[in-house]
């Protein structure tokens, strides 16, 4: 997720204050341990076997340890082992790509309980496709049109005003109107023959109307609704919740929680709208998804990463995730004034934060220089882009806190995340 989006992401507070008994009660699972375990060894000992060039040395770009979360200018999320080799026999033999799209779709409808799926090129290229979608589904179009001649046919989204975001440029691209809506009463007067979706940003921090009301309204128009849930799984049972609820597209991103390829993603939803989606993608060439190609590499990483996802345990996840909270706290608890915290958002990446407040004027060092300092030691540590900035993950989030996120944490780095951190804690002065 772009920080931009993150930043309004996160308002919906739930704090979980931490103590120190409610910490040493957590454990980790041994499965859960060792599945994280085998991405890392297995690139270790793909190496020493030498298996192929370490192509991030070669060019000289530096591997990081991503102590910040899915973002995707930090490439997101590394693939469990089993989805890397699921890509790795795929890279082996050509298919007929429409096939592996149609039959990786219709596996994972399947799998996550929905009628229709389309592995995307992400969650952007998603609710494009979900958007052409609509405008050929309602006008009785052809791809092609889009979008040239969408500004003569049924056109207009309708979007409530605090759910615009920077994703609106994956609808416009398919050039339609977006016609932005605050009450009840707006929403309602907005239909006109000329409606063809309406778009829902799952993790938006206001807006006056629920899904429920969103959806039972737009239904009453027969107009399709998308929503973008692009970052929010955990939990897993997310995947299907809002098809579930009666939401026509539901998109996901494939590279974040889901741990699927960075470059791939879900559409799922009505089987007539995830096939119309389907004719606007590549690889038709006269159509507005032609660029968002996915690769057969991509699309059967996204098949395994959901089979490798429902094989995993919300709370076993979870309590690995503060058990490296807790390893870090440890490590930095008695530097002068510091206080931690753990936030969980309530939607979208709804996992937990450690948040790390202290006087800096005591320790000698602003959050922002302890953000650069890190990324000047080897290994390079990124943390998450909230760190030194005001308030939106929990009472202590502000310029005198350190954010790390602890779920793209490898084995092991949750010591060398804490060590760096006491080091930098420690020995810089002001
Ligand atoms: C990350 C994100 C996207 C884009 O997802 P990609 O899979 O990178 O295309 C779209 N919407 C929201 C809300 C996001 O957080």
């Amino acid at each position: 997720m772009s920080t931009g989006t993150n930043r309004r992401t996160f308002s919906r507070r739930r704090f979980l204050h931490w103590s120190q008994s409610a910490l040493a009660a957590v454990g980790l699972s041994p499965a859960l341990a060792s599945a994280l375990a085998i991405s890392s060894e297995s690139a270790r000992k793909a190496a020493a076997a030498g298996a192929g060039d370490d192509y991030y040395e070669k060019l000289g770009v530096e591997k990081i340890i991503n102590a910040a979360g899915t973002y995707t200018y930090l490439t997101a999320a590394v693939m469990p082992a089993q989805v890397q080799r699921a890509v790795a026999l795929a890279a082996l033999h050509p298919v007929v790509l429409k096939d592996l799209q149609r039959a990786s779709g219709e596996y994972i409808a399947k799998r996550l309980r929905c009628e229709g799926a389309l592995v995307t090129s992400g969650a952007s290229a998603a609710l494009t496709l979900a958007t052409a979608a609509c405008i050929v589904s309602a006008n009785g179009a052809k791809p092609n049109q889009i979008p040239e001649e969408v500004s003569f046919m049924k056109n207009e989204v309708i979007v409530q005003k605090a759910h615009r975001y920077e994703y609106d440029h994956a609808m416009l691209l398919c050039g339609v109107r977006i016609v932005e809506v605050v009450s009840l009463d707006d929403y309602k007067r907005a239909f006109t023959t000329k409606t063809v979706m309406t778009n829902f940003f799952n993790a938006a921090e206001a807006g006056e109307i629920d899904r429920e009301t969103w959806l039972e309204v737009a239904h009453g128009h027969n107009v399709p609704c998308h929503i973008d849930a692009a970052a929010d799984m955990p939990p897993i049972e997310n995947l299907w919740k809002y098809t579930g609820m009666g939401f026509d597209l539901v998109a996901f991103s494939g590279g974040k929680g889901i741990r699927g390829p960075q470059n791939a993603g879900l559409l799922l939803g009505k089987k007539h709208l995830t096939e119309l989606a389907a004719e606007n993608d590549s690889p038709n060439s006269d159509a507005v998804g032609r660029g968002m190609k996915v690769a057969k590499e991509q699309i059967v990483g996204m098949v395994a990463a959901v089979d490798w996802l429902l094989e995993q345990n919300d709370e076993a996840d979870q309590r690995e995730y503060m058990r490296r909270a807790k390893i870090i706290i440890q490590m930095v608890k008695d530097i002068p004034t510091m206080k931690a915290e753990i936030f969980v958002p309530e939607i979208a990446n709804h996992v937990p934060h450690l948040i790390l407040a202290y006087d800096p004027s005591v320790v000698g060092v602003t959050p922002k220089q302890v953000q650069e300092r890190l990324r000047t030691l080897r290994p390079q540590i990124e943390l998450n882009p909230d760190t030194g900035s005001t308030g939106r993950l929990g009472a202590h989030n502000n310029e005198n806190a350190i954010v790390v996120g602890t779920w793209m944490l490898q084995p092991g780095e949750a010591e060398i995340v804490g060590r760096h951190l006491r080091k930098v804690l420690t020995t810089s002065k002001l």
